[in-house]
């Protein structure tokens, strides 16, 4: 086996010691590649660029993990930092002690909200934190309802929620369950809302929306409606494989949730902030949750931050239960640091100043359009996105959606094609995604485009050789 990176940098950054194999337990890589020490070093970035240790530029087509939404060289949130850093490097929050940061980003957050009425904001590290959060917050507010039974949490497949013992359980890829004992026996999965792959034979967009709002009520019946507590989604499902619900799916939804008074999450990790067009994708689709989560672009990831925001009923209820206990018993010692909150502030600053939802929406139509381009192509199954996030899906049948053999490695071919000419993307299987920083211009997105489509030539005959063999 063998990946984009490796392919292009077999040979980098060899260490003399260890037999060139590195220190670093390595998030979501192959032992193999842990071992073979080559990993793709990446030194310095400016705009939507990136270098690597050997001098090579790229166009980070993902924004790092769809996260720095304002590109890599934003001098005023390293400002933003440093001033933080100089006045006052940490204080936490708990015992009803705080910083002014910490005040300051809560409120702006209530604020810029508007999908449905937020009262309170809980901070966290992460994303993986924050989704963690929402089941304890959750069923803390259940049990102050006196509803113990009230606890299980549906999620869908190929969700992608984190990766902490219990977030890794909402998340639906097996990827991230196998051979960790997960996922936890109080999270259920229903289906994932991807058309292409799972509609019927002349089933509508509409008509599958139905069908999959009628299998969720189907699960809570089965289950029963007092033992289903939240249903947690992302807008737009994203490191699962971009996945756009189909026409009327959150229409349909949402209805059923209420019916049985489930509490509706909305996992906005990747799309809060602008990536849809839209500050929040609640507001691209008509969600009006009681929960959100956030993270990633609340800081352009300049540094580590997550956030849920808590409706006023749900605040009630949980402020009135804790005081039987004498306080609420949840926080990290970083919840609300000041240095992040600092960089958060300063980003939302930037957001609003530079309209980053116009910004977004001017590039968009290049971006979906031009990549949609690539579907001509034999060996692309689907391409499939919306704002700024895309994924192209490679398939030996684009009516059956039959994969290429595994061994083939028909995505990885394609990621190295793009980074040999200069942009890094991600790689899923034979799946491809995009995301990339929310300031990038239209010649930047030309870019991509083009560069995509020199890669599916190549990739095109690199298939003809192996179907011919
Ligand atoms: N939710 C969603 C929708 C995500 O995409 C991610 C990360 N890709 C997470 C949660 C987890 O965030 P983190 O990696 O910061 O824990």
């Amino acid at each position: 086996p063998s990946t984009a990176d490796t392919i292009q940098h077999t040979g980098d950054a060899k260490k003399e010691h260890r037999g060139g194999e590195h220190s670093m337990l390595a998030p979501f890589t192959a032992g193999w590649q842990m071992k073979a020490g080559v990993p793709l070093v990446i030194e310095r970035g400016e705009g939507v660029y990136v270098w690597d240790n050997k001098g090579n530029k790229y166009v980070d087509a993902l924004a790092g993990l769809w996260c720095t939404a304002l590109g890599f060289s934003e001098k005023r949130l390293v400002a933003a930092a440093e001033k933080q850093l100089n006045t006052l490097p940490f204080y936490h929050n708990f015992w009803n002690r705080t910083t002014q940061p910490a005040l300051d980003l809560a409120e702006q957050l209530v604020d810029l909200f508007t999908a449905s009425k937020m009262s309170k904001v809980f901070f966290c590290n992460s994303g993986s934190e924050a989704n963690d959060t929402q089941v304890k917050l959750v069923w803390y507010y259940n049990n102050a309802l006196g509803r113990p039974n009230k606890k299980k949490f549906i999620a869908r497949q190929k969700s992608y929620h984190g990766s902490t013992l219990v977030s890794a359980s909402l998340t639906g890829l097996p990827s991230l369950q196998n051979g960790f004992d997960l996922p936890v026996s109080f999270v259920l999965h229903t289906d994932c809302p991807h058309y292409w792959r799972y509609h019927l034979p002349g089933e509508s967009e509409e008509d599958f929306a139905t069908r999959l709002a009628e299998n969720l009520e189907k699960l809570i019946l089965k289950e029963g409606p007092e033992t289903i507590a939240a249903f947690i989604g992302e807008p737009v499902m994203g490191a699962g494989g971009v996945m756009p619900p189909p026409k009327t799916y959150w229409d349909k939804v949402q209805p059923i949730l209420k019916k049985y008074d489930i509490l509706l999450i909305a996992d906005e990790v990747v799309c809060a902030f602008g990536r849809l067009g839209t500050m929040f994708g609640c507001d691209y689709y008509g969600i009006k949750p009681d929960l959100v989560s956030v993270a990633k672009a609340l800081s352009s990831a300049y540094q580590p931050i997550g956030a849920v925001f808590v409706s006023q009923e749900i605040f009630d209820a949980i402020a009135k239960f804790s005081d039987g206990y004498g306080a609420f018993g949840h926080g990290f010692t970083y919840s609300g640091h000041p240095v992040p909150c600092a960089v958060s502030l300063e980003a939302l600053k930037i957001y609003k100043e530079i309209d980053i939802c116009a910004q977004v929406n001017k590039v968009i139509p290049p971006f979906q359009t031009g990549l949609r381009q690539l579907e001509k192509s034999s060996i692309v199954g689907e391409v499939r996105g919306v704002g700024l996030v895309c994924a192209i899906e490679f398939a030996a049948d684009k009516e059956t959606c039959e994969a290429f053999p595994a061994k083939w490695a028909v995505g990885t071919h394609f990621a190295g094609q793009c980074a040999s000419r200069g942009m890094l993307v991600r790689v899923a299987g034979d799946i491809i995604m995009m995301s990339p920083p929310l300031i990038i211009s239209p010649s930047e997105v030309d870019f991509m485009v083009k560069t995509a489509m020199a890669a599916v030539v190549e990739t095109e005959k690199y298939v003809a050789e192996k179907l011919s063999h």
